[in-house]
């Protein structure tokens, strides 16, 4: 659509085009001082479990308002900051407030075995020779136990380097740490790979979730999904749950847990830790 063969056969970039890469351009420049600014924060939003209603953790995402840009979505400058190499200091910002607000929880709960946050990270991140160093040491210095703390990865990612990432990833489980296949069901060779991940949980994406209430062919993937995750003793996680017709679906198919607005939009960590006193009763 952007890109138009001038008459001579050569490129011709459409305004459409130049706007993009202008964006791009200007998100990479803010990107570089938003750490040291303060621009990031966190939003957390709850998974529940579906047949005791309590919240058995949440999922960090990140957040840029930035002064100039105003608020910039992660879809927008995660590619660019992996680009740059600024992901690295971001997914440390995300794990030392994740830390921070695993601590607060256990000021009134104690340690959970039952409860943990996890952070989203990139294939350039589980590629970086420094992060599973740079990850333990950010836990020990908030003294966070590992089983509080879990890691999101997309089957994408792992493909990147597929025997160094499974290597890596059970490093991390060996520890304790809980690892979330994420998206799950919009890479490629879905099944091929889930016999030999090591992972933990297993996170249906949005894109089957949308459709599950049309009892077409999206409710019989999940059906699959889900039985098949039972043979491999997965816990399963269906993401972007809007409605309580598809909770129900997803209820009565033991999905084990749920995330989306339904139960509730990603919330600031104020309004996230009164969800945990108003659900998880001492
Ligand atoms: P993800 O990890 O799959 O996160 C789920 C996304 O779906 C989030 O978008 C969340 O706000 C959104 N969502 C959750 N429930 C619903 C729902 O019911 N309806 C709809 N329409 N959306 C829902 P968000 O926060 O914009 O993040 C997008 C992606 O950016 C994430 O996808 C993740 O891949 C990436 N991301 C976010 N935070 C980080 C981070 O700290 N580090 C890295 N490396 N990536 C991140
Ligand atoms: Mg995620
Ligand atoms: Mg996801
Ligand atoms: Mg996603």
């Amino acid at each position: 659509k952007a890109k138009e063969r001038g008459k001579k056969g050569i490129c011709v970039y459409s305004d459409d085009m130049n706007e993009e890469i202008n964006r791009r351009l200007e998100i990479t420049n803010e990107l570089e001082n938003a750490i040291s600014q303060k621009e990031f924060y966190l939003n957390y939003q709850p998974k529940i479990d579906v047949r005791t209603g309590r919240v058995v953790g949440f999922e960090s995402l990140i957040r840029w308002n930035s002064p100039r840009l105003g608020p910039v979505p992660p879809f927008e400058f995660i590619e660019l900051a992996e680009q740059s190499g600024l992901i690295h200091m971001i997914g440390e910002f995300v794990l030392r407030e994740s830390c921070q607000f695993v601590k607060r929880i256990m000021v009134d709960y104690g340690p959970l075995d039952d409860f943990r946050i996890s952070v989203n990270v990139s294939a350039v991140q589980l590629l970086n020779s420094g992060f599973y160093q740079s990850f333990f040491r950010i836990l020990d210095e908030a003294q966070v136990p590992y089983y509080m703390i879990g890691l999101e990865v997309t089957e994408t990612a792992v493909m990147e380097n597929k025997a160094y990432v499974c290597n890596q990833l059970e490093k991390f489980r060996a520890k304790g740490v809980h690892i979330y296949l994420d998206d799950f069901g919009t890479g490629y060779s879905s099944l091929n790979y889930l016999t030999m991940l090591p992972i933990d949980i297993l996170k249906i994406d949005k894109s089957f979730v949308d459709h599950i209430t049309v009892k077409h062919r999206e409710y019989q993937v999940v059906k699959m999904i889900l039985a098949l995750a039972s043979v491999f003793s997965f816990t399963t996680i269906a993401e972007g749950v809007e409605t309580k017709e598809q909770l129900d679906i997803l209820q009565e198919m033991d999905c084990h847990i749920i995330q989306g607005y339904y139960f509730s939009k990603p919330l600031l960590e104020v309004d996230a830790y009164k969800m945990v006193l108003e659900r998880n009763p001492l």
